[in-house]
């Protein structure tokens, strides 16, 4: 278990003891053993300990207020240089397609079945960038048609640069194909092999052409009903991050790509979905 640690001087301290003790030996390169003293000349030798005589240091302890009292470095050693700040590089949008093989065709079970409209071939399995809700950038995942590829490929990619958020995007079959509980976790997805709510028909979802993103910022409405209803301070539609207005990057987005919204139908507005025929 790793205590938390202050920041401060002490905690950049040991981050940067840490950073130097998280280095691996990289392949074909021998582990350093204990009594290399070669391998170990990364690290300077501990020098004596402090002794009785010397002006005593606080301890640290946990009443301590590292801004006041920097904890010495352990064992004695050498603080090292101060790290300097490292600038990543700007994350880049990536995105790959590929078949459905018979892994991802087994983690499929919840959402493909046979006498679905669409056979497993015709399907591709997506990985793209996104951002989340803190920014960050991270990489989601979608099942979609392969002759949706790249219109969502592009949409994506534009979503990316417009710095939209995305919650979560994973495949329904992470919520065993319930369109609900995906909703529930605001889950960004796309192929499901379902009917439209109430009734028989098949869902564009079932075609691979239809994407629901982030549904509780994008919440369905039908009268009083707000689906899923963790939606329902979105259903007036706030300006906040996450929700999608008319003539918005995202609703361009899709728009770009020959893509309908759902937040544009009379009656029952489905303010989370996105289909190829708009439908
Ligand atoms: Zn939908």
């Amino acid at each position: 278990m790793r205590t938390r640690r202050p920041a401060g001087p002490a905690g950049a301290l040991a981050g940067a003891l840490l950073l130097a003790g998280c280095v691996a030996p990289g392949p074909g390169e021998p582990a350093p053993t204990p009594r290399s003293s070669a391998a170990s000349t990364v690290a300077p030798a501990p020098t004596r300990a402090p002794s009785p005589t010397q002006t005593p240091t606080p301890a640290p302890s946990p009443t301590a207020d590292p801004a006041l009292a920097p904890a010495p470095p352990p064992d004695g050693a050498p603080a090292p240089a101060p790290a300097e700040p490292v600038q990543p590089p700007e994350p880049a949008f990536a995105a790959t397609s590929a078949p459905i093989g018979p892994e991802l065709a087994a983690r499929m079970a919840p959402s493909w079945r046979a006498g679905c409209p669409v056979p497993l071939e015709e399907l591709r399995y997506l990985t793209l960038t996104h951002r989340g809700f803190g920014g960050e950038v991270v990489t989601g995942e979608l099942v979609v048609h392969a002759d949706a590829v790249e219109a969502v490929t592009g949409v994506f990619r534009a979503l990316f640069e417009a710095g939209y958020p995305i919650r979560s995007m994973r495949l329904v079959d992470d919520f065993d194909a319930d369109d609900d509980a995906s909703m529930a976790a605001d889950n960004t997805s796309a192929f499901n092999c379902r009917a439209v709510a109430g009734t028989s028909s098949w869902s564009e979802h079932a075609y691979g052409r239809a994407i629901d993103l982030n549904p509780v910022e994008n919440p369905y409405v039908s009268g009083a009903g707000v689906f899923p209803p963790a939606g329902a301070p979105f259903a007036d539609r706030p300006q906040a991050p996450g929700v999608v207005h008319p003539g918005d990057a995202v609703v361009r987005a899709f728009a770009a790509a020959g893509w309908g919204w759902g937040g544009t139908w009379r009656g029952a507005k489905d303010y989370q979905h996105f289909s190829a025929t708009g439908r």
